[in-house]
């Protein structure tokens, strides 16, 4: 009998009935608005900054529309001006150049390893190019990140970190996010924490934090913020810092704080279904497994093997087989981009240079998402699937 897995990599579980409530009841009092409160009322968004702060060790914290949103805002508040050059990741997900082009910036992209991590070779080749680096730590591979600021620091780079796949992970017991000068997540269905929409963005310098918080759009109302700096430090800025709005609503932040409390629950959670995957496909022949370093903390929400020196064609045969069987893989090779995948060369509005060594990974590499509602035997049964198409089409090649 041939095995078949029926479920959805689209499903996430439902918000927990804490969540629930919280959301009613900001429904029933009306205030969504962040910055209208009752006398003496703390926002259900200053709450949700302030314990996100605390559960980084940020000094600062700032809840806004979207994680996109939160690294175009850290770009501008770092400094970066339309026509300046921008370090990014030629593997990651649109919104990364995205958020680049959204200040009129050039991306200038670095490559790949087979670790699925920033080539820090390459990066040290750029690092002259640039002041600033929005480093996306894409479906959560973490690189060596004291080499990597090592490098940046003693290049006087500012790194932005793009945590979208890497809230609750860490390098070397420091938290994913706090390496950097700013450290942006997001609360996006499909990541850690599910707002629908939603970012989050942290740092240890005053004026940056400031900076964000007028760009969100406070207003002049940012004494109600519990993460912020003081006021002598919006004095600064103030008067030359434009209100471009994209703030976190108490709605989400109500459904987000008793997620964020369960974080380390689900990133266990999730850890035991990509050691289930991971023991499944390991040995097979022809796939190349990303090893995880010691010194990272993972979170395994998604899941990548590696085809490499494959054929298109049979790339995309275990592509078509394994979603026969229920199996959704993406390809990040492929020419055009197809739902989220896409490749640095297919954004075309930023130019790039053909680079050999990642494009053999991107041609290589499979990914599927893992959510919770999958079960340890989803996983060991989907394990079996990739398995046995993989090793069918490598006989067969
Ligand atoms: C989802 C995502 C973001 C931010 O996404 P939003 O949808 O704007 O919250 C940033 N980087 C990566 C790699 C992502 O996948």
């Amino acid at each position: 009998m041939t095995e078949r897995f029926t479920g959805s990599f689209t499903q996430q579980e439902p918000i927990p009935d804490e969540g629930i409530s919280a959301a009613l009841e900001v429904l029933n009092h009306g205030r969504l608005h962040r910055y209208n409160t009752g006398p003496d009322e703390l926002s259900e968004t200053a709450c949700l900054e302030q314990e996100f702060a605390q559960l980084v060790g940020a000094k600062y914290c700032l809840a806004v529309a979207s994680g996109g949103y939160a690294m175009a805002t850290a770009l501008r508040a770092v400094g970066v001006k339309p026509g300046d050059k921008v370090l990014t990741n030629a593997f990651t997900l649109a919104p990364v150049p995205g958020a680049i082009a959204a200040v009129a910036a050039e991306p200038v992209f670095v490559g790949v390893t087979e670790a699925l991590t920033i080539d820090l070779e390459d990066l040290a080749a750029k690092l002259d190019q640039s002041q600033v680096l929005l480093l996306s730590h894409m479906r959560g591979h973490l690189c060596d990140m004291d080499a990597l600021m090592a490098m940046c620091d003693a290049a006087g780079v500012t790194v932005i970190e793009d945590c979208a796949h890497t809230m609750g992970g860490a390098w070397n017991e420091v938290p994913s996010g706090r390496h950097g000068a700013v450290g942006c997540y997001s609360a996006q269905t499909y990541k850690h924490v599910n707002s629908g929409e939603g970012g989050l963005f942290v740092t240890d310098d005053a004026e940056i934090a400031a900076r964000a918080i007028i760009l969100s759009g406070s207003y002049m109302l940012y004494e109600r913020h519990l993460a912020a700096p003081g006021p002598e430090v919006f004095e600064r800025v103030k008067y030359v810092t434009p209100n471009i709005s994209g703030r976190m609503d108490n709605l989400r932040a109500a459904i987000l704080r008793p997620q964020l409390r369960a974080l380390d629950t689900q990133v266990e959670r999730w850890n035991a279904r990509y050691r289930v995957l991971e023991e499944g496909v390991r040995d097979t022949p022809g796939l190349t497994i990303v090893e995880r370093p010691e010194a990272e903390s993972i979170v395994g929400s998604s899941f990548q093997v590696l085809l490499l020196d494959w054929t298109e064609a049979a790339v995309q045969e275990v592509v078509q087989r394994c979603g026969t069987r229920g199996v959704e893989l993406k390809w990040f090779g492929a020419a055009e981009p197809v739902a989220f995948t896409s490749r640095y060369d297919s954004w075309r509005y930023a130019a790039s240079e053909k680079m050999e060594k990642t494009d053999r990974v991107l041609a290589g590499v499979l990914d599927m998402r893992v959510p919770l509602t999958f079960s340890l035997d989803d996983c060991a049964l989907i394990a079996r699937i990739i398995r046995a198409e993989v090793s069918a089409v490598f006989q067969g090649s």
